[in-house]
């Protein structure tokens, strides 16, 4: 029995016309069953939808309905080579439809005659060259449709991938199980699923319905991610398979009241919540999100410092080697004093000085060991690891998540980022994630202050600068850099670094960019922050977080070129110690998008308002800098468009994950099969 079949164990061989070799092409593009193929929606349509000449502009492509009203005129001219004019008229519009080597249509054009055209307008001619031709009596298709466009691989074609999908259509598509629960289907009316999948292959002419097959199967794939997501955070914590570290909570206390500096409100919360996860049964998960300069470091070195007296290591992994001494250095002045033992890992050490800080970490004299990705990846054994933290989380993925989380006894996670992502969308897109916010920032800072010049006034720039040098501070000035591989523009930098130096004789002016050798990049970079450079000419490859508190003076040099978040980051290497400090921003913008991102700078200082209008200027997909950030990739579902549909699938999900129902109840038993297969009930969820 073929109907009723499950098209998931259809395998595509069963397709007509499916050999290994275009089975082969089809697993290229993900396609395995009758399912996947159901499910591999065209990323475009071609318009075949009848228009009418009056409303077409000169150089449109459509499609018109036309009836013959005179005789072809036919010319040869070169060897096969052929042009044929006649005259129609659509709905009273006389034009010129004109054919190139298609001799053999002049036969089928009786005056009087239907016959739908595709073709370019011509408004001045009034005329419509024609590419394809359709005649009532032959079945047409495309004529009056969207016709769907799918991406290919090998030598599969349109028409091909098309008539594929067309058989799936009819012999499968009735048989696809539906998925969500009945009562959500209820509540929004959703379209079946069956009739959705079929629209989004065959629009058709209902724009309402195509909205409504959209809809349904966007929400559909919000709220699966959402579900196995929220699903997979219940599975783990109910199995509380992590360490529930027995932390001593006085020593911590008089860790907190040994810092110089009193916690900030929300710096206290953050560490209690941390605690509290640190002290049950299942592995923490949880993001630290804080404007720059918001103080997270102390937040994770309290945590670490926590971990610590239960016995247990700690890993804290930074995006580069440079970062990763600072926050060694950092973290060893904290808690050195409380007898932690803090090393540093990284590849540019002696082979024989890795060899013994190994060594260390293995039979557990290290306490937290600082040091970049590779520290997680290598052969690092840890005694007892028991809490990583990674700074700048969204260079850390969900693949590289579930590695790490495979390196200890599913120890406890911190990502720290400064590149604050709006609550909602944090919690919708990581939903397996709790997240802890550093609102305010500590007491004393001095806001930076920001301008923006032309950059006809680099020179008043440069005067300003040589005063801040001279009363002995440092300076950055970046040069755009779009790509490493970008001469122009490490040029650009270079050029830079040769005008400042001619332009202050008096100053060390360093220069630091990706064509570097790491090697070199290190070393430029010790003598900045040791003071000995004075002015530093980079580009963007200036770190994230890097924390230099004597340097007061940022200058973004065709700032217009930079996102807003960046610069907001760029911003954040000043201002960081008691000297006031200012942010120049250099850009005559070509655009209004560029003018507007000047104008925001000067005006506000606060991160979390920046990401927001980043994220409303660039949409998520760039925000979070596509593929690297882990942020999940829908086939329907838009996270520009569909941001209210998934904090809806967000909310629903949660309502169901939290009810005894959803884990027995029969309505539920498709979506909980549905979850088995994922391997989220098991827990080995493959991501
Ligand atoms: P970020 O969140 O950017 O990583 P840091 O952790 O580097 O911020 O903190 C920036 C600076 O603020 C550090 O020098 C740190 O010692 C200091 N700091 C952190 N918390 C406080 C506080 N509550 N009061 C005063 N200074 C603080
Ligand atoms: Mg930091």
């Amino acid at each position: 029995m073929i109907h009723g079949t499950d098209p998931s164990d259809v395998p595509v061989e069963r397709l007509p016309g499916v050999g290994p070799q275009r089975a082969a092409e089809l697993a290229s593009l993900g396609i395995r069953t009758a399912a996947d193929l159901l499910f591999y929606f065209p990323f475009r349509y071609d318009d075949y939808r009848f228009r009418s000449v009056r409303e077409l502009s000169d150089g449109d492509r459509a499609t018109i309905r036309v009836r013959v009203a005179g005789f072809p005129r036919l010319s040869f001219f070169g060897r096969n080579r052929s042009r044929m004019a006649c005259l129609v008229e659509e709905s009273g519009f006389p034009l010129t439809a004109v054919w190139f080597n298609q001799p053999y249509l002049r036969d089928r054009l009786e005056p009087g005659k239907e016959v739908v055209l595709n073709g370019k307008w011509d408004a001045r001619r009034r005329q419509l060259t024609v590419m394809t031709t359709e005649f009532p009596d032959q079945k047409t298709r495309r004529a009056g449709n969207l016709a769907p466009v799918y991406r290919l691989s090998g030598s599969l074609t349109q028409s091909a991938m098309r008539k594929l999908v067309d058989f799936a259509l009819q012999r499968y598509a009735s048989a696809l199980p539906e998925l969500l629960p009945e009562s959500l289907v209820a509540r929004y009316g959703l379209m079946k699923r069956s009739e959705a999948v079929e629209r989004l292959h065959r629009p058709g002419v209902d724009e309402e319905l195509y909205r409504r097959a959209r809809e349904r199967m966007a929400y559909e794939e919000l709220f699966l991610f959402q579900l196995k997501l929220q699903a997979y955070r219940a599975v783990s914590r109910s199995r509380a398979d992590g360490v529930a570290h027995r932390v001593d909570m006085e020593k911590v206390r008089a860790f907190v009241r040994g810092l110089p500096f009193r916690l900030t409100e929300s710096q206290k919360q953050a560490l209690a919540e941390i605690l509290h996860d640190l002290k049950q049964p299942y592995a923490m998960n949880r993001l630290l999100q804080g404007d720059v300069g918001s103080g997270k470091t102390v937040v994770a070195a309290a945590a670490l410092y926590a971990v610590a007296t239960a016995g247990a290591q700690g890993a804290v992994m930074a995006p580069t080697e440079i970062l990763a001494e600072q926050h060694k250095r950092v973290l060893e002045r904290l808690l050195a004093p409380h007898g932690v033992q803090v090393d540093l890992l990284t590849g540019s050490m002696s082979e024989r000085h890795r060899r013994d800080v190994k060594a260390s970490i293995a039979i557990g004299l290290t306490d937290v060991v600082v040091g970049t990705h590779a520290l997680i990846q290598e052969d690092v054994h840890f005694r007892n690891l028991g809490l990583v933290v990674t700074d700048e989380q969204h260079r850390f993925g969900v693949q590289q998540r579930s590695l790490l989380r495979k390196k200890g006894h599913a120890p406890d996670i911190l990502m720290m980022t400064a590149t604050p992502i709006p609550r909602t969308l944090a919690i919708s897109l990581f939903g397996d994630l709790d997240v802890s916010t550093l609102r305010e920032r500590p007491a004393g800072r001095k806001p930076v202050r920001t301008y923006w010049v032309k950059p006809d006034r680099m020179d008043r720039v440069v005067a300003w600068i040589r005063r801040e040098i001279a009363s002995g501070r440092q300076a950055y000035v970046v040069c755009p850099l779009i790509e490493e591989s970008d001469k122009l523009d490490v040029q650009n930098a270079v050029d830079m670094y040769d005008r400042l130096r001619f332009q202050m004789p008096e100053a060390n002016v360093g220069l630091l960019h990706g064509r570097l050798s790491p090697e070199e990049k290190e070393s430029v970079m010790r003598r900045f922050v040791a003071g000995e450079v004075q002015v530093l000419v980079s580009t963007t490859v200036v770190e994230v977080g890097v924390d230099v508190p004597n340097a007061t003076i940022m200058v973004v040099y065709d700032a217009d070129r930079f996102g807003l978040s960046q610069l907001h980051q760029l911003r954040g290497r000043v201002g960081r110690g008691e000297h006031a400090s200012w942010c120049v921003l250099v850009a005559d913008p070509k655009t209004e998008a560029g003018v507007e991102r000047m104008r925001i700078m000067t005006q506000t200082d606060d991160g979390f308002e920046i990401a927001r209008m980043d994220l409303e200027m660039r949409g998520p997909g760039e925000f979070f800098g596509t593929r690297q950030s882990g942020l999940p990739e829908f086939r329907v579902a838009d996270l520009s468009a569909d941001l209210e549909l998934l904090e809806r699938a967000r909310d629903d999900a949660a309502r169901l994950v939290a009810s005894h129902e959803f884990w027995t109840g029969v309505e539920y038993a498709p979506l909980r099969q549905w979850l088995d297969r994922e391997g989220v009930l098991s827990g080995e969820r493959v991501d």
